[in-house]
């Protein structure tokens, strides 16, 4: 794409460009052209091992400048700092991030502002433990005196996904880094431009060499040694179902904490004394943004019997007038998915679903105007029922699958008749029906009329097969913290 350039970089280590061991990289694919635009470096076992040694020296360095007992105020200094110079690269860094993973530019740049207000978030954290720390304990025996310590938690290993390639980085990087933690970041192979490019943003503030690492490469020669190397205290991870089984296997066997972030097949329920249009748009939202590749995207359509022809109606005409086209073109609102074997699959679950009876209402393929990429127009299949795929498996693409119910009762057992339980959404001018709903989803998180808003203050995660642990907010801090008890036994003797 002209004007853009992908800048090569090397691996990130104790604060400098390294070369991968083994030399070798990956190739940059722009999804909307499939031509090759760049290459990252291919990390490996031994690249770890180097960065979590780089890692642990920064936590605990001698003479008292170490990461960890730095004051909280001191390591929000740093993390506002980053917030800042996101901000001022929030155009590049978008660009980069539209060209690498396929989504609209515009979406990209509200990314950026998000990482840095998450940034701006846990800098903020960060100068409340100093003044939270040693909290005191009430306890019955006036003999002693206990008090919990919150201390971070050491080397942690990051392993993230493509879809919000930097977004999902800062939820880990900014608490980790606020409690003090120092960090391993193992982006998608898939789209890791932008974690390098943030890298070079640690080192123009001067972050202490070591505070943070990145080696990029594959998941089997990169991810796994990060999630089995006994130096690292802590893992978290956001992708696949099946990549967080790995992860959890990996992570027994060193006993370590994780917190895990996976995938999702989240349900819009939409009842008959809705405004059509405005339930129409966020059912859009909740199925399309993102090219459809959010975790918590709300794919099941579960329409209340009654009003389903005419919502049907709207929804496959606006749904047809999605402009698909180069994410760097500002008035794309959907792009291409991320890479051609994922292009693939979300094809293969279309007509899968077709096979099994589904109805294929609009999309289902690349559009006419484009010859190439790996785009898929937004998708939407009606006739879908709770046995087949589609319904039932994460298709992590623009498509969005249709049934109906009658009752209330009805709409809740499909609803959580998931093996996922990340999120949920409920439209209805009913508060007292939406406030049931509400409490019987069985997922981390549920929308009232509307679907996919996020905020930094407010818990993220799932149940079930969704993982487990939260991000964001005040438990995104604790994901880092260990707790410590001290009790301390007051006597007269001296001793
Ligand atoms: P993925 O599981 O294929 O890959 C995620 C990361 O794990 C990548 O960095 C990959 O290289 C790495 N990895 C792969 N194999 C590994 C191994 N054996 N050991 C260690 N690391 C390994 O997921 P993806 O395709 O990149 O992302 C899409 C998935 O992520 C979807 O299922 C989506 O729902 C999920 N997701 C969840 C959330 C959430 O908040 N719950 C957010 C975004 C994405």
């Amino acid at each position: 794409m002209a004007g853009i350039v992908v800048p090569r970089f090397e691996l990130f280590i104790d604060g400098q460009w390294k070369a991968p061991i083994h030399g070798n990289r990956i190739p940059v694919i722009d999804p909307a052209t499939e031509q090759i635009v760049g290459d990252i470096p291919a990390g490996t076992s031994e690249d770890v091992d180097v960065a979590v040694k780089a890692a642990r020296a920064a936590f605990s360095r001698n003479k008292g400048q170490d990461w960890a007992r730095a004051p909280g105020k001191v390591r929000a200094q740093y993390l506002r700092a980053i917030s800042a110079k996101v901000l001022e690269r929030k155009e590049e860094l978008a660009r980069l991030e539209a060209l690498d993973c396929g989504k609209p530019v515009d979406e990209a740049a509200w990314d950026m502002d998000d990482v840095s207000g998450c940034f701006e978030y846990y800098a903020d954290l960060a100068e409340a433990l100093d003044d939270k720390n040693y909290a005191t304990l009430e306890i019955p025996l006036d003999k002693f005196k206990s008090n919990v310590l919150k201390e971070p938690i050491g080397v942690v290993g990051l392993i993230t996904p493509w879809n919000y390639p930097l977004l999902m980085a800062a939820w880990k990087v900014a608490p980790a880094l606020a409690a003090g933690c120092t960090a391993i970041l193992k982006p998608s192979e898939l789209a890791s431009v932008t974690c390098l490019k943030f890298a070079s943003i640690m080192q123009d503030v001067g972050l202490p060499p070591g505070v943070f690492n990145v080696i990029t490469g594959l998941g089997p020669t990169a991810g796994a040694p990060l999630a089995s190397h006994p130096g690292v205290d802590k893992l978290a991870f956001t992708g696949s179902t099946s990549t967080g089984r790995m992860i959890m296997t990996a992570a027994a066997q060193n006993i370590k904490p994780i917190s895990l972030e996976l995938g999702g097949k989240s349900p819009i329920i939409i009842f008959d004394d809705v405004d059509v249009e405005k339930a129409v748009e966020w059912t859009m939202f909740g199925a399309f943004w993102t090219n459809g590749q959010i975790c918590s995207a709300t794919s099941r359509l579960l329409l209340q019997e009654s009003i389903a022809p005419s919502f049907l109606k709207k929804l496959v005409e606006w749904t047809e007038s999605i402009k698909v086209t180069h994410p760097l073109d500002k008035d794309c609102r959907l792009g291409p998915i991320v890479s051609e074997a994922q292009y693939k699959k979300v094809l293969k679950y279309i007509s899968n679903a077709q096979a099994e009876g589904a109805k294929l209402l609009c999309g289902g393929k690349r559009p006419a105007h484009l010859e190439r990429g790996y785009f898929v127009s937004a998708t939407v299949l009606g006739n879908v029922t709770p046995s087949m795929q589609i319904w039932k498996e994460e298709v992590f693409g623009p498509v969005l699958s249709v049934t109906t119910f009658n009752t209330e009762e009805e709409a809740l057992e499909l609803a959580n008749d998931s093996s996922y339980g990340l999120a949920g959404a409920v439209i209805s001018k009913d508060t007292e029906r939406c406030k049931r709903v509400s409490e019987a989803l069985q997922v981390g998180i549920v929308w009232i009329n509307c679907s996919q808003p996020v905020f930094v203050q407010a818990p993220w995660g799932g149940t079930k097969c969704s993982g487990f642990g939260r991000e964001l907010g005040e438990w995104g801090l604790e994901n880092y913290l260990s707790v410590k008890q001290v009790t301390r036994y007051i006597s007269d003797d001296a001793w």
